[in-house]
């Protein structure tokens, strides 16, 4: 089964540009839209299938730009605004095409907080609270949500197909049992939400502690992801990519970019 992995969303928090700065690296995506970052979140399709992983605030705008028509399951890392803000996009895809709930897999500790922000969608969802280890198989495609490092309950996603992806777009170190299930995957997307000092050490990286952390789970490609550009230290994709050429296997991610798994 052909499985592609696609990034639809690779900013941090404030996103790239954030609308209250102007530091090199905002000026830099205004200038130059290729250089933006919408909110993480990423689009596996298997066959004729598709898997959302997360609904970033820019959920609406990342579906149109990728010409996505349809949607068959939602699967969230974790309970923060970035990663949840855009579900209340999909109500009138389920209410006006698709006519039946969309199994929505989450942390079973955010159960209390879905209901509690989105009560006009409890019959758009259907909630699955999803478990760590557990392999959830679409089509073929293997789907393990497994512990990261975040301070709320969070996941990892690692995907087993042809090809090995994990993905964690919020974590700090991962813990050892997931460094173990992920070693040697070919595509290793990781947080590397700072490029300066790292102001939060327990649920965050920064990109070089990302890159340190691939190369420790022998990761084929290191791709980082959840850049903020510009919290504690500002850099340029330009200056990024400059200082990446040192490393062969590292590369930074981009709004749109795929893999074939
Ligand atoms: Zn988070
Ligand atoms: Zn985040």
């Amino acid at each position: 089964m052909n499985v592609t992995f696609k990034l639809l969303g690779t900013g941090a928090g404030p996103g790239v540009p954030a609308f209250y700065c102007r530091c090199v690296a905002c000026q830099e995506a205004l200038d130059n839209p290729r250089c933006a970052r919408t909110r993480s979140g990423a689009l596996v399709t298997v066959g004729q299938e598709t898997i959302l992983i997360d609904a970033s605030p820019d959920l609406r705008s990342q579906l149109i730009r990728e010409r996505v028509e349809s949607i068959d399951y939602v699967f969230l890392t974790h309970w923060h605004y970035d990663h949840f803000g855009g579900l209340g996009d999909l109500e009138f895809y389920v209410r006006l095409k698709r006519f039946e709930p969309l199994k929505l897999y989450l942390p079973s500790q955010a159960v209390d907080s879905f209901n509690k922000a989105f009560p006009f969608l409890a019959d758009v969802f259907e909630l699955k609270p999803w478990c760590f280890g557990q392999v959830y198989n679409f089509n073929g495609l293997k789907l393990t949500p497994l512990p990261a490092a975040h301070g709320v309950e969070t996941a990892g996603i690692f995907l087993q197909n042809n090809k090995k992806l994990a993905y964690f777009t919020d974590t700090a170190d991962l813990p050892v049992s997931t460094a173990e299930k992920i070693e040697a995957s070919d595509y290793f997307i990781c947080d590397a939400t700072f490029y300066g000092e790292n102001w939060y050490p327990q649920s965050h990286m920064s990109l070089w502690e990302a890159i340190a952390l691939g190369k420790k789970v022998k990761a084929r490609n290191i791709v980082l992801t959840h850049l903020s550009m510009h919290y504690s230290r500002p850099v340029t994709a330009a200056q990024l990519q400059q200082e990446l050429r040192a490393y062969d296997n590292v590369s930074l991610s981009f709004d749109g970019m795929e893999f074939k798994i």
